[in-house]
């Protein structure tokens, strides 16, 4: 199948209320015109070098949504433009994009990247650094909260996946008066999507399964 109709495939699959981002890292700008013009508009990639440089040649009305691991010294190339940071895992992290968002004068969307997965790389906020991160939520006054972020642990056990991701949904809910308006809930790739959505996720970030094996 082409990409367009993977895309359109997994979109009539997709209950509405979930927003696909489609998972560009390493795929050429050819396919991602082409998932443009079937009308597809979120995008995901994460590194800054790739997607700075995507974001230079594709259009201007693609919402970028940076999703991987990101240094502090990268944020100043990434908040003019990008949509919404996916993966804020520190508190120097969140400074940083606090800091260069005031600079321009722009509010950033984020997501707190929570680490629920057994796998000890994997990055993420603890709870009780996610507690102390919202404690101190007006002291970021060029940041809109928008939710959790969360990746499982790589296994084919579908039970494993299903309680990581309801940890994550717990937490999402203990904390909804802290999200700005349209809280997201982004969980879910590729191999777990059904599983996320099942878990009450809203935002799934799919790769593989659009654009064909890395
Ligand atoms: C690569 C990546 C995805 C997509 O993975 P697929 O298995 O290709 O769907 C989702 N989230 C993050 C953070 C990624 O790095």
């Amino acid at each position: 199948m082409s990409v367009t109709q993977q895309l359109i495939a997994l979109k009539t699959n997709l209950p509405q209320s979930v927003t696909l981002v489609a998972v560009s890292k390493t795929k050429p700008n050819g396919l991602i015109l082409e998932a443009y013009e079937s009308g597809h508009r979120d995008f995901g990639e994460n590194k800054v070098q790739e997607l700075t440089s995507k974001h230079e040649q594709l259009p201007k009305d693609i919402r970028w949504h940076m999703i991987g691991h990101l240094q502090r010294n990268k944020v100043k190339y990434i908040v003019p433009f990008v949509h919404l940071i996916h993966s804020v895992d520190s508190k120097r992290l969140l400074d940083e994009i606090q800091k260069q968002a005031q600079k321009i004068n722009k509010r950033v969307a984020v997501l707190l990247q929570i680490h629920i997965a057994k796998e000890t790389s994997k990055f993420g906020l603890d709870e009780e650094e996610l507690e102390a991160l919202l404690e101190q939520k007006e002291h970021y006054s060029h940041i809109d909260f928008k939710g959790l972020m969360g990746m499982a642990t790589f296994t084919d056990d579908s039970a494993i996946i299903q309680s990581e991701f309801n940890t994550i949904k717990t937490l999402f809910d203990k904390h909804l008066h802290s999200w700005e308006k349209d809280p997201v809930l982004s969980i879910g790739m590729s191999s777990d999507y059904q599983i996320a959505i099942a878990c009450g996720s809203n935002m799934v970030r799919i790769g593989s399964a659009i654009f064909g094996h890395r």
